[in-house]
């Protein structure tokens, strides 16, 4: 009986995904009492998709105003960038 034992760590915290929805956006966030969320790569991806849904459940056209544009992107999280900053 030998003392030696490796520990099989794996460690590896990279787990590589064809698809990284890193960004999402919850209606939620914008103070909205909806459950809706929605996912996607790009900024554009989850505005474009939570455009239609606020167009149609809750009546308002994000695309006629800037205003409200701006502020659901400004809500829209990055899930995938940690915010450490690497100096
Ligand atoms: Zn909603």
């Amino acid at each position: 009986m030998s003392g030696t034992h490796i520990a099989d760590r794996t460690d590896s915290v990279s787990t590589r995904e064809e698809q990284t929805l890193t960004k999402s956006f919850a209606c939620a966030d914008a103070g909205v009492p909806c459950r809706a969320k929605f996912t996607g790569e790009t900024d554009e991806e989850v505005l474009e998709q939570a455009a239609e849904h606020v167009r149609k459940r809750h009546g308002v056209d994000l695309t006629v105003s800037r205003t409200l544009a701006a502020y659901a992107k400004s809500r829209i999280r990055d899930d995938g960038d940690g915010k450490d900053k690497a100096a």
